[in-house]
């Protein structure tokens, strides 16, 4: 594939055939034809000038870690960014601003320790700010997408961007936000005592690990809570706690999570969740919304 080629002549290093179970938080995952690591916005702006110029679809990968990427793979360019982008700043007493690739919970201890506070309900969400800011990453404590102030963005031709406050849409778990590459999010906190904030940090911390298989290779909350429900009780009211498909099972510990717990296949966790949807759906009339997002082919 020529396009392949014109990334390597632009020195960009392309991965040809990279199985993305290496980069989901699952472990699951077909290969990408090429994959990119930008390292900086003349890296970014060129592998997206490329892959337009051949037509090529373009996948913006974070850290995988809300994502079921199907055993086929991803057709086209997937892009991940690294480098000038893990950067954390703090241009302003109350203002920090996170590259795309800088991981959250970083970003939360931070800002911590330059007694800013805002964020410390979403410490234990694993993903890179450029997913958090996709998904308005979130927990019933709080979310994201309140405190943005603007995002820095490349468009698909690599045109740069930014998107201000009243430009951006945040909801429950999604944004207007992942049609173009987003590189780095200016952000306005609260001012607060540094002891104060890591305490908050270390009961969230505590919380999860008491909750949630944190150490098993799953992507957080399968489906969304649908309005009035928790979608982990009525997981585990249809009496699917635990129950396996191949190497995926609903996680014993938290029923809205599945795990890749023996080497599962993509197939296997899209069984689970058909059969997670018509068992709920059977039983309470509520159709279940997928939190994860189900790519390539
Ligand atoms: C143990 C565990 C616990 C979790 N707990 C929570 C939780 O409490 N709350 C919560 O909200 N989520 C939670 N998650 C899910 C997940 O961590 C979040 O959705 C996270 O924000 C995803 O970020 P990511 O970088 O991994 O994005 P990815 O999974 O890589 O991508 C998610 C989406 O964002 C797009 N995207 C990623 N980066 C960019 C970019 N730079 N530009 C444009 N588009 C981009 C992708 O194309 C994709 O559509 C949890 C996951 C795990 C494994």
């Amino acid at each position: 594939m020529d396009w392949i080629a014109e990334l390597e002549r632009a020195g960009l290093s392309p991965l040809r055939d990279e199985p993305l179970a290496r980069h989901t938080s699952f472990k699951i995952g077909g290969p990408a034809d090429a994959f990119v690591t930008a390292r900086s916005r003349e890296q970014a702006g060129a592998s997206l000038r490329i892959a337009r110029a051949a037509d090529v679809p373009v996948f913006f990968l974070g850290w995988g870690s809300n994502l079921l990427v199907r055993d086929g793979g991803i057709r086209g360019l997937v892009l991940a960014l690294g480098g000038d982008f893990e950067k954390i700043e703090f241009p302003g007493p109350e203002l920090v601003r996170a590259g795309a690739a800088a991981r959250v919970p970083q970003l939360v201890v931070s800002c911590a320790e330059n007694g800013l506070s805002g964020l410390e309900p979403i410490v234990g969400v694993p993903g890179a700010v450029g997913g958090a800011l996709v998904m308005n990453a979130g927990t019933r404590e709080g979310e994201i997408g309140p405190f943005v102030e603007e995002v820095e963005a490349l468009d698909p031709h690599g045109a740069p961007m930014t998107l201000l406050r009243e430009e951006l849409v945040f909801e429950y778990r999604s944004s207007n936000l992942g049609k173009s590459l987003v590189l780095s999010a200016l952000l306005r906190l609260k001012r607060g005592v540094k002891a104060d904030i890591m305490a908050v940090v270390a009961r969230q911390q505590q919380k999860r690990l008491q909750t949630q298989p944190i150490h098993t290779f799953n992507v957080g909350s399968t489906f969304k809570n649908p309005p009035g429900h928790f979608a982990a009780q009525m997981i585990e009211q249809s009496g699917l706690k635990g129950h396996v498909v191949g190497g995926a099972r609903v996680s014993p510990m938290h029923a809205n999570f599945i795990e890749n717990f023996a080497g599962a296949k993509a197939s296997d966790v899209l069984a689970l969740v058909d059969l997670i949807s018509e068992r709920v759906r059977a039983a309470s009339g509520v159709k279940l919304e997928l939190e994860m997002r189900i790519v390539g082919e």
